[in-house]
């Protein structure tokens, strides 16, 4: 199944534009804010909440950076315009954090004070593990200078989440916890499936366990269940955790959830940089076109949808 998937992400640059943004529309809102406005606010009428995240991660100048910070304001200021239920995710990278620490860390400070005035919140990303200390590094300046409308993301993947939480504890940090996509050896992440999955659980109870409110962000129904089993055990209110999907997957999944009175909250991508996210996507980890391609010609890949 590698080799297919390897197959469908290395035809995937030779197709048109139009036929690549056709495959990637249903998982990214548009090139403009109004898009992303406007599938959030279907969202809203649904049941679900929202996380909109600017499109930029492949930025290479500093004015770039500052353009994708100034992009954020406008966000705040339409969903407040707007009264949409939804917070805002950040790339460090679209903010400029392989352009320099400190330019990286005034623009999401700037963000995140807006954030602040405007009664919302910011959640950073986590991008490849040779961002995860200098991001992990960021939040915890950012929490101890008492921003505290700021999350992270850990990723269940890796070998180190278990000690980040450890090391996190006295933040009581809000995370949202995923499994990580980006490619990442053996000596750094688990290769396994299931290895992948008993390492989240674990990081799941180790936050539980220490107050975190967790965005539970997976679409894999086994971990759904265990995540639902965890925060009853620790007879969680509602509004004390939430699930997390993407845009355009697994969406009857998503919505059952919010039927049995879950919160559930989609991240909501647009931009210019549609194509590149959308490549880069695909390339980092071909699995996710073996998905997509099995969604998009229907059943001709047999059994992909099941785990
Ligand atoms: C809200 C949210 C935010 C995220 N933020 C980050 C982040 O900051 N950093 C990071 O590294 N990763 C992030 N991810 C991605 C995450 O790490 C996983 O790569 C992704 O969610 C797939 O893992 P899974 O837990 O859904 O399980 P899987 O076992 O991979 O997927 C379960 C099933 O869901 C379906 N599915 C999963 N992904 C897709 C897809 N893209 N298209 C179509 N079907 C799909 C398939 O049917 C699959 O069988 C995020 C995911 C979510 C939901």
């Amino acid at each position: 199944m590698a080799l297919l998937d390897r197959a469908i992400v290395n035809v995937l640059p030779a197709m048109p534009k139009g036929v690549v943004r056709r495959i990637s529309s249903r998982y990214i809102a548009g090139t403009q804010l109004a898009d992303a406005c406007r599938v959030v606010s279907q969202l809203n009428e649904a049941g679900k909440l929202a996380t909109i995240d600017v499109l930029g991660e492949e930025i290479t100048s500093v004015d770039e950076a500052m353009g994708i910070m100034r992009e954020y304001r406008h966000v705040f200021e339409t969903i407040e315009r707007e009264h949409l239920d939804s917070n805002v995710s950040v790339k460090l990278t679209a903010l400029g954090l392989k352009l320099g620490y400190g330019l990286c860390r005034r623009n999401l400070e700037k963000v995140v004070s807006h954030a602040r005035e405007v009664g919302n919140f910011v959640r950073i990303d986590m991008e490849d593990s040779s961002t995860t200390d200098e991001t992990l590094r960021l939040y915890r300046e950012l929490r101890e200078q008492g921003l505290d409308n700021v999350g992270v993301v850990l990723q269940a993947y890796l070998r180190r989440t278990v000690n980040d939480i450890d090391s996190l504890a006295d933040l009581t940090p809000n995370v949202r916890l995923c499994k990580g996509i980006y490619v990442e050896p053996p000596e750094l992440a688990f290769q396994e499936f299931e290895e992948v999955r008993a390492n989240y659980v674990a990081a799941l109870e180790n936050l539980l366990d220490g107050g975190s409110y967790v965005g539970i962000a997976t679409h894999d129904e086994w971990l759904i269940t265990e995540g639902k089993r965890l925060v009853a055990e620790q007879g969680r209110e509602r509004d004390e955790y939430e699930f997390q999907m993407l845009l355009g997957v697994r969406r009857r999944l998503a919505s059952s959830l919010v039927d049995e009175g879950h919160r559930l909250r989609i991240y909501v991508p647009y931009g210019e940089h549609w194509y590149a996210y959308s490549m880069r996507r695909l390339q980092e980890n071909p699995k996710i076109a073996g998905y997509i391609a099995a969604d998009t010609f229907g059943r001709l890949i047999p059994g992909r949808n099941g785990g």
